[in-house]
């Protein structure tokens, strides 16, 4: 596999981007991920001034100060395993953030990343996101609709809970958050030859079979 390819993995809330992490993990595809989004759940679960501000921000949906999240970002991105293909998720999502990320994945001599963007209506993202159970030991996510035990994770029995910011003002928010800045931040990558779309609404093992072959393309 190519190590000179890093990826961004960008979509809506309810795109289905954990699952096609998870996917790309059983196949056997060799990555180090950064995942903001769980890199901030963690920081919000500490007893602190700064935790107790990002689990406010997060439960309302709202976006974290560009600042702070590049300051992460960076932070993560130094500490990862490079000599695998890493896998960005949830950054950049604002302008702020999308005018520092080719600089931050220069500063630390990695190849520039693509873009893998996972497309899917707003209607869809509501739907999947109100069914969304996450497993609140190993964080592993299920649609509601697809388990016969909707109490316990399968994977480690763990007990499963909707996620704090699952409700429909909290969803209706990230989405239209989203939605104000994702011609830019496509833009900018499909400008630059960087840009690869997925048809979020196909069928999720067809889904990842497009993301595999775009991965697969980078093969030396
Ligand atoms: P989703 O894609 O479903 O919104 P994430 O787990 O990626 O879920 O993010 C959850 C929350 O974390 C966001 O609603 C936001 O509050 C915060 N967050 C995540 N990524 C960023 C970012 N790049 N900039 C600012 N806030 C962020």
């Amino acid at each position: 596999m190519a190590k000179d390819l890093n990826i961004i993995l960008f979509g809506a809330p309810g795109a289905g981007k954990s699952t096609h992490v998870e996917m790309l993990q059983d196949a056997g595809v060799d990555f180090s991920l950064v995942s903001l989004g769980k890199i901030l759940r963690d920081r919000a679960a500490e007893d602190s001034d700064t935790g107790r501000k990002i689990k406010e921000t997060m439960s309302k949906g709202d976006l974290l100060d560009d600042f702070f999240i590049r300051e992460l970002v960076k932070d993560a991105l130094r500490d990862v395993d490079k000599s695998k293909i890493v896998i960005l998720d949830g950054f950049p999502r604002t302008l702020g953030q999308l005018e520092v990320t080719d600089q931050i994945f220069a500063d630390l001599e990695m190849a520039l990343p693509i873009m893998i963007y996972i497309k899917i209506t707003q209607e869809e993202a509501v739907r999947r996101l109100s069914g969304r159970l996450i497993c609140s030991e190993c964080k592993s996510t299920y649609q509601e609709e697809f388990l016969d035990d909707k109490e316990k994770c399968e994977k480690c029995g763990g007990k499963l809970a909707q996620r704090e910011d699952d409700t429909p003002e909290a969803i209706k928010n990230r989405f239209d958050l989203f939605e104000m800045q994702i011609d830019l931040i496509k833009h900018y990558f499909e400008t630059r030859g960087r840009y690869y779309e997925i048809d979020g609404l196909k069928e999720r093992h067809e889904r990842h079979e497009d993301i595999m072959k775009v991965i697969n393309s980078f093969n030396d």
